[in-house]
């Protein structure tokens, strides 16, 4: 199939983890069905879109591996934007709307108080020209409602099955401002029919939207792009995300220490009926993607899955993949010193902590000063390795008449001040004799 989808952010903030999985879905439909991928940037809201945002979004969506063939930002599209506009105001779909925030407000309040749903009434579509010279006369200016036609859209949802809506229950949607800025729904249709958008892949709080947006493409004598409307992903509590965003954000996430492809694994599988476990790349993600896979329930967001499969992934990572970054942190001891460490890590983060197990310095517990000194007395002689543990630890046993816990958890706390931590068979040899000779002997070192 060939195709095009797109993930449409507004960077009028960071990305977070519920935006991230509409682009992950859309990227993995598109890879699995050949489509092509188009980055749009909805920058129609000048006062609240700021380019360090749209840098972000690019920043966020290129560590998480997911690539746009297409990209657009929607403030450079303002001539296709105006012919669309022109285009229904001569079908008769565009009128002019004079009322203030004011005056719709007052208007949806007696509604509601009438029982009445809160739809807008269409004064505007009474006025006659003398009305609007006069409104225009005291200073009033129009903003542009499209004319719904009051019947009932219905689309075959990719996700969702048949949906029917009746666009006599929604209000005429506004899709120019009074300054002649235009919102999200004109552009976002004009857009997507001038770069052929075949599939809208996005959550379902735009169902509502897609029917006044069906009735959009229709008007403008375009072809009306197959819809999939996903559940939303919220937070473990049920609320929704964006209360929690600064937490969620993918930027925060990444300096928390999350792996890019856990939190692909987690995108993609979460609200699905697979397991959520790491896959190997987004390409394998992509062939087991399937719209029939999503659940019709919220996805929840939990924390702790995603940092489970972080801690999986990274237990599997050679050196080589992370070398980089450990070094980038002052992170010594090369491979030997990544095969200790692993399995005790949850993010990458936090192997600095246990560098400094090796680095020092470490101001050592000791339970027993006889018990230390016999330890001392039998370190080996160096070159070491991880078969060192072995020896001296039963030379110390034999000498102190120790053995279990009792040999172990001692030599724990005086080489590393800790109770827990990763295997000590192979710290010993990154401590090295002098530090560890130290240590056992109470020094900080
Ligand atoms: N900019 C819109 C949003 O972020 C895009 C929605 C859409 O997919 O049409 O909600």
């Amino acid at each position: 199939m060939t195709g095009l989808v797109r993930f449409a952010p507004s960077p009028t903030g960071l990305l977070h983890v519920g935006n991230a999985r509409t682009a992950m879905l859309n990227f993995l439909f598109a890879k699995k069905e050949s489509a092509r991928f188009f980055l749009r940037i909805d920058d129609t809201d000048t006062e609240r879109s700021k380019p360090e945002y749209e840098a972000a979004i690019l920043e966020d969506l290129g560590w998480l591996g997911i690539t746009h063939d297409l990209f657009a930002r929607q403030v450079e599209r303002a001539d296709a934007h105006r012919a669309a506009a022109e285009k229904l105001k001569a079908a008769g779909r565009l009128y002019p709307a004079y009322e203030t925030a004011d005056e719709l407000d007052r208007r949806r309040k007696r509604q509601i108080a009438m029982h009445k749903p809160p739809v807008y009434d269409r004064a505007a579509l009474a006025l006659t020209d003398a009305d609007r010279a006069k409104l225009e006369a005291e200073g009033r200016k129009p903003h542009w409602r499209f004319k719904l036609s009051n019947s009932k859209v219905k689309w075959r949802d990719l996700l969702r099955g048949d949906v029917e809506i009746d666009t006599a229950t929604l209000s005429d949607p506004v899709l120019i401002r009074e300054d002649g800025r235009f919102l999200y729904t004109l552009p976002s249709v004009a857009d997507d029919v001038d770069f052929e958008v075949s599939h809208i892949i996005r959550g379902e709080d735009h169902v509502t939207n897609t029917a006044a947006q069906i009735e959009i493409f229709e008007a403008l004598g375009a072809t009306v792009p197959l819809f999939a409307h996903f559940p939303l992903l919220i937070g473990a509590g049920g609320e929704a995300l964006s209360k929690r965003l600064g937490s969620l954000s993918l930027r925060s996430l990444r300096e928390d220490g999350i792996e890019a492809l856990a939190l692909d694994c987690y995108l993609a599988k979460t609200g699905t009926s697979d397991p959520i476990e790491l896959r190997p790349s987004l390409d394998a993600l992509a062939t087991e993607f399937s719209f029939e896979k999503i659940g019709r329930a919220p996805a929840h967001f939990v924390p702790d899955e995603l940092t489970a499969l972080n801690a999986r992934l990274l237990h599997t990572l050679p050196f080589e993949a992370v070398a980089p970054r450990l070094a980038a942190t002052g992170i010594g001891g090369g491979a030997a010193f990544w095969d200790a460490v692993k399995p005790n890590l949850t993010r990458l983060s936090d192997a600095a902590d246990l560098w400094t197990l090796v680095s020092g310095p470490v101001a050592p517990v000791i339970e027993s000063t006889a018990f230390a000194a016999a330890a001392a007395e039998h370190l080996p002689p160096e070159p070491w390795s991880e078969a060192t543990w072995l020896a001296w630890t039963a030379a110390v046993g034999t000498a102190t008449g120790t053995k279990g816990r009792a040999l172990f958890h001692p030599l724990r706390l005086a080489l590393t001040a800790r109770e827990h931590g990763p295997e000590l068979k192979k710290l010993l040899p990154l401590i090295g004799r002098a530090k560890a000779l130290a240590r056992l002997k109470g020094e900080t070192a």
